[in-house]
């Protein structure tokens, strides 16, 4: 029988808030919480790889996906596409709980489509503090950087709508409060 207690997180954070290091910490303390890996049309960072930290395509494959209708979401973010695979989501949410790191605009299709899911955008203890981080990651141009600053106000509005806001003071604080909205 179908297991129905298994949910469905979706974690979003404006760029430089350091929800990637959170998310690592959260998954490695919980092996039954399986992470999505997302396609993408962007060029992969130093380090990343494919497979591992998405899925990197060409715009025609996204494309295809998309009128294959494959993806569960997607989004077009600072000039590229991520999307998170339908079937992964599905399957996956038969055994495990599933957490999407997305944009805003990705996570309010999730809850459109599915109301159960439980959106938490991570928030920067001050929009000063979020610049510094973004520019202290040297691996954008200076036009990317200040592409990514445009949504910060955009993802601000946006979770207005998601049903936790927790601050990134600290990782270890960080990854207690999203604990505790796990555990219900
Ligand atoms: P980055 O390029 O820094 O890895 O990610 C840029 C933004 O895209 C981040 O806000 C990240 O959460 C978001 N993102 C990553 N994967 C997906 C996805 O599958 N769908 C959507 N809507 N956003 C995504």
């Amino acid at each position: 029988m179908k297991d129905l207690s298994k949910k469905l997180f979706v974690i979003s954070g404006s760029s430089g808030v350091g929800k990637g290091t959170v998310i690592k910490s959260l998954i490695s303390k919980h092996s039954d919480i399986k992470l999505s890996i997302s396609c993408t049309t962007r060029m992969p960072r130093p380090k990343e790889i494919n497979g591992v930290n998405y899925f990197f395509t060409t715009r025609e494959e996204f494309e295809k996906s998309v009128s294959n209708d494959e993806f569960l979401e997607w989004a077009e973010f600072s000039g590229n596409c991520y999307g998170t695979k339908k079937s992964f989501v599905i399957n996956t949410l038969k055994n495990s709980h599933v957490l999407l790191e997305i944009d805003t605009q990705g996570a309010l299709q999730i809850k459109n489509k599915m109301p159960g899911a439980i959106l938490i955008f991570i928030a920067p203890p001050s929009y000063e503090e979020l610049v510094s981080r973004l520019r202290g990651r040297h691996t954008e141009s200076e036009d990317a950087i200040n592409k990514r600053l445009n949504f910060v106000n955009i993802e601000k509005e946006n979770s207005k709508l998601f049903d936790y806001i927790i601050v990134n003071d600290t990782v270890e604080n960080a990854v207690e409060q999203i604990e505790k909205i796990i555990n219900g």
